[in-house]
């Protein structure tokens, strides 16, 4: 694959996470269509307060786009409610990494469960970095698309906050 214009694709975390969560959810989310905030995203971000107050991690926001949290020298992290998203999650701090080795900065990365008492580590490949740069290259063409992809029919829509507006 050729290179990428990374300061063209470039984009937020949270759209790297909704592209393998759902290609939808990454349009809507994209259009700024926004939903009430469900249960579950308030206990997401209720349980990474917790776990900030108990590690107090330093977050940098970087190019106004991605917001890291540095734990030390070598690590980065992302806090997480559950490992059901295991993938999109994983893909998240992948990308932090990518971002980051494009400034120059080599660090490995730590997705933390704190519910679940678990941490994942992870270290940016080759292999990973090819995929990031599909990925960036699939969200760009997915964004520019007039209509949203479809509907999924997946059971993770029930605990989606844009279940009303697509099964309505
Ligand atoms: S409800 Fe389902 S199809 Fe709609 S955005 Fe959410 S996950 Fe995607």
């Amino acid at each position: 694959m050729e290179d990428i214009n990374f300061e063209e694709l470039k984009t937020n975390g949270i759209k790297i996470n909704y592209y393998y969560v759902c290609k939808r959810k990454l349009w809507l989310f994209d259009r700024k269509i926004s939903m009430e905030l469900s249960d579950r995203m308030i206990l997401g971000q209720i349980v990474h307060q917790e776990s900030y107050k108990r590690d107090k991690p330093k977050e940098v926001l970087i190019d106004n786009l991605i917001s890291i949290d540095i734990v030390d020298n070598l690590n980065i992290r992302e806090v997480k409610l559950s490992d059901k998203m295991a993938l999109a999650d994983k893909m998240q701090i992948l990308y932090y990494l990518y971002y980051l080795k494009k400034l120059g900065i080599n660090k490995k990365g730590i997705i933390n469960y704190p519910r679940l008492r678990k941490r994942e580590f992870l270290e940016l490949t080759e292999k990973d970095e090819k995929e990031i740069e599909k990925t960036l290259i699939e969200i760009n063409k997915i964004l520019k698309s007039e209509k949203p992809p479809p509907v999924i029919n997946s059971p993770i829509c029930k605990k989606c906050s844009y279940f009303e507006f697509c099964y309505a």
